[in-house]
């Protein structure tokens, strides 16, 4: 296997008192489109910060290529920062914007000239050339940030929620700009954000945080289909949480007593579940159907509808039980079209018990 190009090992920065990053070990392989994702404050700009050079560790290595990088500065590192404000010079005009790394690298005119007309052809900014940047939208700002970094030709492109200035519409847009650009340069993006539903839509591998510390690494899919713990479960959005009391069944699987009922699902792989342990269970609402009636099989609870809640073409349905236990579930409008949701009614929320884990003790 090839060494992985980035290496951080055991990094953490103290501020006075506080672990802005406590304790933070991963890898980057050469070429990966990695998000670091997490709340506000919970680490991420700092960590970008010591991969760009801004910020030195308190403790710990940062390698690349398996070399120590922790002492060399910003400009040693090849590897630039697109900021959330896009830090442009707003006296400048979009060229000298996208020229000025090439300056710096003391790039003969003609050839930065030549350098800048490329990259802001390829981020479809050419016609802006003369514009003051004071005079762009936000998601030409973001075009000229790009270009700028990308003209220096660089190993890994770092990003600091890149998308959050713009509008919804054009954020899903540059999105997609960003994974095109990535699968078209092969260069390792790091991209830092607090909306996992970027992360999850840009990014080969997702790295969580919380409080300074990593909750999970590992492919969108991954985590939306297995979280590590209940922050991630919660963080990810769209599970339901389940807690209760555990009762090992004769067959080896487990069953959660609570206020959802009964429910089953496998025993986690690692040991930990005993009968009468406080357990939860995490059961994505995706997997949870809806129907007017017990089939006798699988998972059912009966319950009540208490809000139907419409997003494109997703509906969540939001369930109560009897025994005052929440839980809903998430469909597509499509299958939903002849189901009537009214507030109030009763239906039996289903689930395969596979589709249901727990999470660690
Ligand atoms: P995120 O990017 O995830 O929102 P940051 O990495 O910016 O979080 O900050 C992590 C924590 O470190 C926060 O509590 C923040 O207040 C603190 N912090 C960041 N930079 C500094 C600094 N220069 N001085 C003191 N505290 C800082
Ligand atoms: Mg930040």
């Amino acid at each position: 296997m090839a060494a992985p190009m980035i290496e951080i090992d055991r990094v953490a920065k103290q501020y006075g008192n506080h672990a802005a990053v406590a304790d933070v070990s991963f890898t980057i392989d050469k070429g990966e489109f990695i998000a670091l994702m997490g709340p506000s404050g919970c680490g991420k700009t700092t960590t970008l910060r010591m991969i760009a050079g801004l910020d030195q560790p308190t403790s710990g290595e940062i390698r690349l290529w398996g070399r120590r990088l922790n002492e060399d500065a910003p400009w040693e590192r090849d590897a630039p920062l697109v900021w959330q404000s896009y830090a442009l010079f707003p006296f400048l005009s979009v060229r000298k914007n996208v020229e000025f790394g090439l300056k710096q690298r003391r790039l003969p005119a003609t050839e930065r000239r030549k350098k800048a007309d490329e990259w802001m052809e390829r981020l479809g900014i050419a016609g802006l050339a003369e514009r003051g940047v004071d005079q762009l939208s936000g998601g030409q700002r973001q075009r000229v940030a790009l270009a700028r970094a990308l003209a220096l030709e660089p190993e890994m492109l770092l990003l600091d929620e890149p998308l959050s200035a713009l509008d919804p519409h054009l954020r899903v847009r540059m999105q997609s700009e960003l994974v095109r650009l990535h699968r078209e340069l092969g260069i390792t993006f790091i991209c830092v954000t607090h909306s996992h539903s970027e992360a999850f839509a840009m990014a080969d591998r997702v790295v969580i945080m919380n409080e300074g510390r990593i909750q999970q690494i590992g492919a969108p899919r991954e985590i939306h289909r297995r979280a590590a713990n209940r922050f991630v479960a919660e963080f990810v959005g769209g599970n339901n949480i389940f807690t209760g009391t555990a009762c090992v069944e004769a067959d080896g699987s487990i069953a959660l007593v609570g206020p959802v009922g009964t429910v089953h699902a496998p025993a986690p792989t690692e040991a930990g579940i005993v009968t009468g342990a406080a357990a939860t269970l995490v059961v994505p609402a995706d997997r949870i159907e809806l129907a007017a009636e017990s089939t006798g099989s699988g998972n059912e609870v009966a319950a009540r509808v208490v809000t139907v809640e419409f997003v494109g073409s997703t509906v969540t349905v939001f369930l109560e039980t009897e025994g005052g236990g929440e839980l809903r579930a998430q469909r597509s409008l499509h299958e939903m079209e002849n189901t009537p949701l009214a507030v109030g009614q009763p239906v039996v929320a289903r689930w395969s018990p596979s589709q249901g884990f727990f999470l660690p003790a």
